[in-house]
This record gives structure tokens, C-alpha cells and sequence, in this order.
């Protein structure tokens, strides 16, 4: 019921216009988010890279209003991966289709996401696309393979076990040599499309681990990355992926800035590729929300620092 609660809230502008200056919600936000700069967020980075932890740099932002935020936003992005290249960060990018254009179009998107991954090919960086609420995911997927037909690179799509095509969409990104982010789904989603309950969620993601890490799967040149805090479901991907003689170079497990950071530093320091997804910029406030919507305890230390205790 909290997690409903946190995700509804994500999209009201009241509730965003008091939490954004609310300074104890500002300061957790901070856990969460590397802060509101490219600087800040670089020198985040560096310090993951310093400890043999990868980064996803992601420029926040969702649902912009008009077409020129949505390229604006495109050009931001190809501001990171010049950035990225500079600076020589371990880091690739992600992006949310909403944030450059989707909700005008899948052409004007796709253009948006091709100038973008473009320029990440030539500069040898990979680029990941963010999955959103269900509405947005046939969308999503068609933009995606239309990128993967264009552009021979690395290019991995987010997709969310919580939703019962999953195995469908899968098993076509596996025939296109596709790579794939394996996350729950941190939308609210009816129980017509959607699993509802944890064990189902994880049954539904150890079925997904099976298929991208098969040797047929492999061999076509899929690549899985785990986007989860789960330890089952980490230690369901280790088991898998040794069974199937996989080395750590083959696949990733990725966590999210602020969450787990023991476990993060743990799996880096036993020789596995782990990448920390490090959200930054002004528009915080709904990816802070579904970071609560996860863990409602979070909120208890606003409460706290509310009460000045
Ligand atoms: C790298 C990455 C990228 C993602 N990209 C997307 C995306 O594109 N689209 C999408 O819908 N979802 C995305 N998600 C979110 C995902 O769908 C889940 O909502 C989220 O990861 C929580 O699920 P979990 O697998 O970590 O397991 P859970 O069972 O939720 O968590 C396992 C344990 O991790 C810890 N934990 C988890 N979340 C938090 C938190 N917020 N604060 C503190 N502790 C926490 C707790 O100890 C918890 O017991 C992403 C997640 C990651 C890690």
C-alpha cells in the first residue's frame, strides 16, 4: 500500500513542489541522487571508479512538455559522453525515452536517441535506455531495435520482469544480439499485465537469467546486466552464470547510487563487473519518490529529521 502511496505521490506537482524544498527530503535525496551538477555527479564517478565500481550516468528528467526540452535534453547527453571521454570515466549513459521525446512520437524520439547513440558509438561508449510505466514499453522496444538495426553497437535495453510479455520481449532481443538491464519494474502495474507479489517477480526474473545466459542466447551476443539489490536474485545470476562457464567479463550486476553500498564494493572486490547507476540534476523528485516507493522505511528518517529528533 506505501509503495502505491510513494508512486502516486511521484506525479503530483504539490507534493513535488514541498518536497524539493524541504531540506531534510533534499538531504536524503542526496543518498539517492549524486547531486544536481555534471560536476558533482562526475566527481561521484570517480570515486565509484576508484574502488573498481562501474557508473551509469543519468541526467534526470521525465515527461518533458515540449519538443525543444526533449532535444535539449538529447544535447545534454551528448554533453555526458564527451564528458565521459575527457575525463576518461569507467562510466557509460542511460537514458528515459519520456525525457527525450517519446511523448511526441516514436520518429521524433528515435532521431533524438540515434544522434545521441551515435556519437556514443564513435566515441566507444555504451548506452542504455530506461524502461517506464507500461503504456510507453511497445513504444520503447520498437525504438530500441530500430537503434540496434541502425547502429552496430552496444546498446542495452531495460526490461521489467514484473510484466508478463517479458519472455516474449526477451527472447527478440536475444535473436537481434541484443543486451538487456534485468530489473523488477518500479511502476504500479494492474494484475491484468503485471505480477504483483515478490516470489512470482522472482520466479519470473530467474526464468529471464536462464534465457540470457544460455549458450544459444550467448553466442547470438546477448548480454545480460542485473539491475537488483535482490541477494536472491544475485546469487540466482552467480549460480547461473557459472553453471553455464561464464566469466565475470560476460555479464554485470548494476545497483542503484546509495543502496547497498557494502554489497556494491563486495561483488567488486570478488572480480565482478558491478555498475552503480548514478542519477543527477534538478528534476529529482519522481526517481526519489520510486526510491521510497522501494523502501518506505526511508521515509522515517525525514520524519526523524522533522521532528529534529
Ligand atoms: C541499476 C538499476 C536500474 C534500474 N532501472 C529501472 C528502469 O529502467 N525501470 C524500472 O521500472 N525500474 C528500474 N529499476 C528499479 C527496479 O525496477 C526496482 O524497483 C528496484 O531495483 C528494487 O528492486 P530490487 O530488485 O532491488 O529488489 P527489492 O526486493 O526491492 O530490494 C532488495 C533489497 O535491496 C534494498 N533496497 C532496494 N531498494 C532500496 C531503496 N530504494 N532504498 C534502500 N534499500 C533498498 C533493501 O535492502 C531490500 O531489501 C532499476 C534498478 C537498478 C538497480
Amino acid at each position: 500500500m506505501l509503495r502505491n502511496f510513494f508512486i502516486q505521490l511521484s506525479t503530483s506537482e504539490s507534493a513535488r513542489s514541498f518536497t524539493t524544498h524541504f531540506g531534510p527530503a533534499r538531504q536524503l535525496a542526496r543518498r539517492f541522487v549524486a547531486g544536481e551538477t555534471l560536476d558533482e555527479a562526475v566527481a561521484v564517478v570517480k570515486e565509484l571508479n576508484s574502488r573498481g565500481i562501474k557508473a551509469i550516468l543519468n541526467h534526470v528528467g521525465e515527461s518533458v512538455t515540449t519538443p525543444a526540452e526533449a532535444s535539449a535534453a538529447a544535447d545534454e547527453f551528448q554533453a555526458i559522453l564527451q564528458r565521459i571521454r575527457t575525463e576518461g570515466l569507467d562510466a557509460d549513459i542511460s537514458l528515459k525515452p519520456s525525457h527525450v521525446g517519446l511523448g511526441f512520437g516514436r520518429d521524433f524520439c528515435f532521431e533524438n536517441m540515434a544522434g545521441v547513440v551515435k556519437t556514443a558509438r564513435d566515441l566507444g561508449i555504451s548506452v542504455e535506455m530506461d524502461i517506464e510505466a507500461s503504456p510507453d514499453v511497445d513504444d520503447t522496444l520498437a525504438i530500441y531495435h530500430r537503434l540496434l538495426d541502425t547502429f552496430d553497437c552496444d546498446i542495452r535495453q531495460a526490461i521489467q520482469t514484473y510484466l508478463f510479455r517479458t519472455p516474449a520481449d526477451v527472447q527478440k532481443i536475444i535473436e537481434a544480439g541484443g543486451g538487456i538491464r534485468l530489473v523488477k519494474g518500479a511502476y504500479q502495474e494492474s494484475p491484468a499485465i503485471a505480477y504483483q507479489r515478490r516470489d512470482e517477480i522472482r520466479q519470473a526474473s530467474f526464468r529471464v537469467i536462464e534465457m540470457m545466459l544460455s549458450p544459444e542466447a550467448v553466442a547470438k551476443g546477448a548480454y545480460l546486466a542485473l539491475g537488483s539489490h535482490d541477494p536472491v536474485l544475485i546469487e540466482a545470476l552467480l549460480r547461473t552464470a557459472n553453471r553455464c562457464g561464464l566469466s565475470p567479463e560476460q555479464f554485470e550486476i548494476q545497483m542503484l547510487l546509495g543502496v547497498r553500498r557494502d554489497e556494491q564494493q563486495r561483488l567488486a572486490d570478488l572480480g565482478y563487473q558491478v555498475r552503480v547507476y548514478v542519477p543527477f540534476g534538478t528534476a529529482w523528485y519522481p526517481y526519489f519518490m520510486r526510491r521510497l516507493a522501494e523502501r518506505p522505511a526511508n521515509v522515517f528518517f525525514i520524519g526523524r529529521a522533522f521532528l529534529g529528533a
